[in-house]
Order: structure tokens, then sequence, then C-alpha cells
């Protein structure tokens, strides 16, 4: 289909009629993107045919990189045998009930229930109503209040921008009122002059003050990544999840772990709850569930929640046409097996996270590099001028968007969150390709201290 069009006709074509998620559309117009037309295991390649190395998997949901042709088939035998029904009205399908039981076994054991969304957005939205639902059951609807924090990324739902913490994207329209932000565990950003083992402590007490503040008695839930992706891929101080277990444990509220990055391996264990010791009520997955290839999310609801809202009459009122769609459980179910079969999470924890994490580190010691931060195949580094004083680069400027564009000129996509450079890259990659990954990334920086003068 692309070889249809010259790269300036799919550019003129898509500024014109085409409004893209997250992006400046004036900007757009005068710096048309780049036409994505093919991917090969970790690489992405434009209509005019350069190869980039994709170290954001996708939007982190390429897991297993673009080659897994056990997907495609299993898409395909779907698409013969039933390409769509519906979960509405006493009626399921089979890819839906066997990924049910798939993601019930391979969740921790509190999770006895699924509920299928299309996306992580859904997801949140799904578990706001679930949690509702659940309290007005328990006969506590003075329950209301969902607590979050600043820098989450929950989706793009009104409900999920709601839960997120994001200013520049509340001030775009009406957020919910019984959301609630509480401040986030970015030590380099926010610590003054605390360690960050005191740092962490504080912050996960922000949520005990807020509690008291609010009344226990009116809080519903509080919603939290393992580690925040969107955000910066802010990896919190080790002391920052048990001092929150703690007060979770301490306090009659839900907690609800958004694993839409963090789960299937991302952290080096399946769910990022259980790289932290968390023990999440609701958890939320999507993304990587289906490696990307499908939009599938949903919500893993526990025994303590599920046993109530499944154990008294009335309709939830709620579901969505593609709520367990076919052949988006078909694309999930072939995605687990490779990762089971692979042993994708083994190989992440005791080799490639070890190897690229080794690697990430030494870039601390890179001039323009003033913190890094990084945990199973999640990485992020805070670009300075002076690490000394955390001084930025360029303050009225991104000095992350000059690197972020210094990347794609060496065949890299590395993300920019700020004045932040995060990856994600895939599970499968070997040491040499980790190796090239961080070459184009040494490369990109000495280019941007190169810009800056440093
Ligand atoms: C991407 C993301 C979402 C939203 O998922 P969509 O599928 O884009 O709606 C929710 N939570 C987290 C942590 C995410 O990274």
């Amino acid at each position: 289909m692309s070889k249809t069009r010259t790269t300036q006709q799919w550019q003129e074509l898509d500024s014109k009629n085409h409004l893209h998620p997250f992006t400046d559309f004036d900007g757009y117009i005068k710096k048309p993107g780049r036409i994505i037309n093919r991917a090969e295991h970790i690489y992405i390649y434009d209509t005019d045919g350069t190869q980039f190395l994709d170290a954001m998997s996708g939007l982190w949901c390429c897991s297993l990189g673009y080659s897994q042709p056990e997907i495609a088939e299993a898409v395909q035998r779907q698409f013969q045998e039933l390409p769509y029904y519906n979960n509405f009205f006493q009626c399921s399908n089979a890819p839906a009930v066997e990924l049910a039981d798939r993601l019930v076994q391979m969740t921790p054991e509190q999770f006895t229930h699924v509920f299928f969304t299309n996306s992580g957005s859904e997801a949140n939205d799904t578990n706001i109503r679930l949690v509702r639902r659940y309290w007005d059951l328990k006969n506590q609807p003075e329950k209301r209040i969902i607590l979050s924090r600043t820098n989450g990324y929950h989706g793009s739902t009104i409900a999920a921008a709601s839960l997120g913490g994001f200013s520049f994207v509340h001030k775009q329209f009406e957020t919910l009122p019984y959301v609630d932000h509480i401040g986030d565990p970015n030590w380099y950003c926010n610590g003054g002059e605390l360690s960050a083992e005191e740092f962490g402590l504080q912050a996960a007490r922000e949520l005990e003050k807020r509690i008291d503040e609010l009344g226990e008695e009116n809080i519903a839930a509080f919603i939290a990544e393992p580690i925040q992706g969107a955000g910066g891929v802010i990896v919190p101080p080790d002391s920052y999840w048990p001092e929150v277990s703690r007060i979770l444990k301490e306090r009659d509220i839900l907690f609800i772990s958004d694993e839409v990055i963090c789960g299937f391996a991302r952290t080096g264990k399946m769910f990022g709850c259980e790289t932290y010791g968390t023990e999440p009520d609701l958890m939320t997955f999507a993304k990587a569930v289906t490696n990307g290839f499908q939009p599938l999310g949903g919500v893993m609801v526990s025994d303590k929640v599920a046993s109530v809202i499944t154990s008294q009459g009335g309709e939830f009122g709620h579901g969505f046409t593609y709520s367990g769609h076919p052949i988006a459980c078909a694309a999930a179910l072939a995605t687990l097996d490779i990762i089971e079969r692979e042993n994708i999470v083994d190989r992440v924890a005791s080799d490639v996270s070890p190897y690229l994490q080794s690697k990430w580190m030494a870039l601390a010691d890179h001039p323009i590099v003033g913190h890094v931060r990084g945990l199973g195949m999640l990485g992020s580094i805070e670009l300075v001028r002076n690490k000394a004083t955390k001084e930025r680069l360029a303050p009225e400027q991104s000095a992350g968007g000059v690197c972020r564009e210094l990347c794609i000129d060496n065949g890299l996509v590395m993300r920019a969150v700020g004045d932040s450079m995060i990856i994600s890259p895939q599970l499968i990659m070997n040491h040499s390709e980790i190796d090239t990954m961080l070459e184009k990334v040494i490369r990109a920086l000495d280019q941007t201290a190169e810009h800056y003068s440093v």
C-alpha cells in the first residue's frame, strides 16, 4: 500500500486530514511526521527506507519485538473461526474464556476475575466503576474519592486523564471532582537535601497525610503505577513501596496497581506488584498483553472485590462492544504462550536486564547526565548542564526535544519527557543489540552536549 505514494505525498495527506494524539497540530503541519511502514524485530522503517532502532517498543507495548508470526497466525485462525461476537446478554466466546482463565492463573493469587476492555484508559474507567460498585454494595457509598499521583499516567478518557497527574492535560478539560492527587516519588526532582530513602518515606507518607486530611471514610481507592512510565520512568526509592504498603494495610481503601507498562515481565517479574511486594485489589493491564498487535486491556479483580460484586443481584451497567473481542483475546493467548515458552521473565531477570542496567547506569559519567534511573527493562536519564546545581541545559527550551531529534538522526527512537530521556526496549534484545542501542544513545548525548556547548 505504501508504495503507491511518495513520502512527501503521505506527509501532505496526513497533515491535511489527520489529528494526531498528543501532538501540537500547528507544529505538525510545519514539521510533518515520519511515516512508518515496516517493522522487523527491534527495528522500524519509514517510507524512505530509513531504519530506526525502536528503544520504546512502540508505545511500551511491543515487548517481544515486531516479528512474532505466531501471534499473526493465531489472529488469522480466529478470523476464520469467529471474527466477532460480544460478551453481553449471556454469551461468551472461547478465546475470552481461555484468556480469563490464563490471566487468573498467571497473576498473583488474590486475582480471581477479569473484566475485558480495549485499552488501558477504558480499564481505568472500569476501575472507577468497579470501586464505586464495591463500596455501594458494602453500604459505604460516601467512600468516593480516588487518590492518584502527580506525573502518573492512566490514559486519555475523561476519567483516566483525571486520574493522571499532568497539569497541562488537566488545563484542557474539566477533571472529575472526586479525584485527588498527592506528589510522586521523583527523588532527583523533588528530594531536595533528603537522601533517597528519606525522600521515599516522605513521599509515601504523603498518602497517609492526605487520607487523614480528606477522611478515610471518604476515600475509595488509591491508584498508582509501580514505576511511573510516561511521567519519566520514575523508579521510586526502595523505601517507597514498603511504606505505602504499610499505610494501605492499615487503611480500608482499595489499591489499584496500574500495570499497563509494568505488566508482563517489564520489571523483571511478571508484574510490577511482584517486584515491589504490593498487594493490589485491582490491577490494570493492556499494551504488552497482545504485544501491541491488537487493542486489548482489562482489569484483574481480586477475590475481595469480586466476592462482593458477584454475590449480590443487580446488573453492572458497564461494558464495551469489543470487551473480550475474540481476535484480540486470540492475540493475547499467543503472546502469553511466547512469554511463557521462552521464559521471558527469567531471561529478563537473570540476563537481559542486568546487562542493560549495567550499561545504562554507566551513563551517569556522561557530562550532561545529572541522574540515571532504571529497573528491569525501563530506563531514564536527566539531562543537565551542571551536575552539582542540576542547572538545565536550556531553561527556556526542551533540551529533551533536541536530544530526541538527534537520536532520530542516529537511527534511534528514544522518548523525551521534559528533559528526561526514557527507554522501554524489547525484552528479547541480546547483548550486542543492547550495545548498539547504547552506542546510539551515547552518540546522541555527545551531540546534544555539543549543541549546547557543554
Ligand atoms: C498507556 C497507559 C495507559 C492507557 O492505555 P491506553 O491503551 O493508551 O488507553 C494507562 N496506564 C498506563 C500506566 C499507561 O502507560
